[in-house]
């Protein structure tokens, strides 16, 4: 029987087999792990799994994981149910499964007033208005769908912040009421910064969407393989194209006020197979949550 280790980022856990806490480990597999899973186990988190060549498979939820380069990727989005099973069927047989529970998030209320400058952005669109925010978002949905596990990214486990520093104006999840219209959820975070700072690629990938839109403003949106995928949105310049090849940290942008904004900020976002994920927790991406060991006895 492989060792189990779970390590606690909230408190919840449901059960482990045996616990020990790991602080600032990088994130490699050793010669005795079987398999890592590393991030943010709450609402809004992303995970990052490594597996040893003795995996065969791994099922997330009872649901087949796509593993490529002994590693793969969980999210969870922002209404996310709290308890999971994941499952690593090893190449001699042998089958492991390990319960968790992730944290839940607390999630406020943010009235928004656009000024009178801004009011196509909340007065009720005209017909030809309405037909380009619909054709944009259908081309928004069809990239996004398109975003599937490549091999050919080299993503990595650090990940860049999107901009140096700043004031974070709105956090991810937020409700949100404009101009005293509920609206959608925040999907991503707000960064400010002045206008003309240069916006980095979370990590590599390649620009899937390079354009300017009407709430989106000027913006670029990155596939990074394994479903994952990041939007930089509100850009006063856009510097990259479509079907560019970038590297974590490279200046894809540059910080502006385009579209649907209040005032010179980033908005980014993050999306992991339809599931929309919260920027800030990926600090956290060095974080052992559970190690499983082989048994050496
Ligand atoms: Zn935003």
């Amino acid at each position: 029987m492989p060792i189990l280790l779970q390590r606690s980022a909230s408190d919840r856990i449901m059960r482990t087999f045996k616990i020990i806490i790991f602080l600032l480990l990088p994130i490699l597999l050793g010669a005795e792990d079987i398999f890592l899973l590393c991030g943010s186990p709450e609402q809004g988190g992303l995970m990052l799994g490594k597996v040893s060549n003795d995996v065969e498979n791994v099922f997330f939820d009872y649901k087949p994981i796509q593993i490529s380069d002994n590693q793969f990727f969980i999210g969870f989005d922002r209404d996310e149910k709290l308890n999971h099973i994941i499952t690593f069927v090893l190449k001699n047989g042998e089958m492991i499964s390990q319960k968790f529970a992730i944290k839940a998030q607390k999630y406020d209320i943010q009235e928004i007033t656009l000024p009178k400058s801004k009011k196509q952005y909340y007065e009720k669109p005209d017909l030809e208005l309405t037909a380009r925010i619909n054709s944009e978002a259908r081309i928004l949905r069809k990239t996004r769908d398109k975003i599937v596990s490549n091999e050919r990214i080299n993503i990595c486990d650090k990940f860049s912040r999107a901009v140096i520093g700043g004031h974070i104006s709105s956090v991810f999840g937020s409700q949100r009421i404009i101009n005293k219209v509920p609206k959608r959820p925040h999907n991503g975070i707000d960064i400010v910064k002045p206008i003309g700072t240069p916006v980095m690629a979370m990590n590599a990938g390649i620009v899937a969407l390079s354009g300017h839109y009407f709430y989106n403003g000027k913006f670029v949106l990155i596939d990074h393989g394994y479903g994952l995928s990041s939007i930089y949105i509100h850009l006063s310049e856009n510097l990259v194209e479509l079907g560019d090849s970038v590297q974590t940290g490279d200046i894809i942008g540059k910080l502006g006020d385009t579209g649907r904004s209040t005032g010179p900020h980033l908005h980014w976002g993050i999306d992991f197979n339809g599931k929309r994920l919260d920027p800030q927790l990926l600090d956290n991406m060095d974080e052992v949550f559970i190690r499983i060991r082989k048994d050496n006895e």
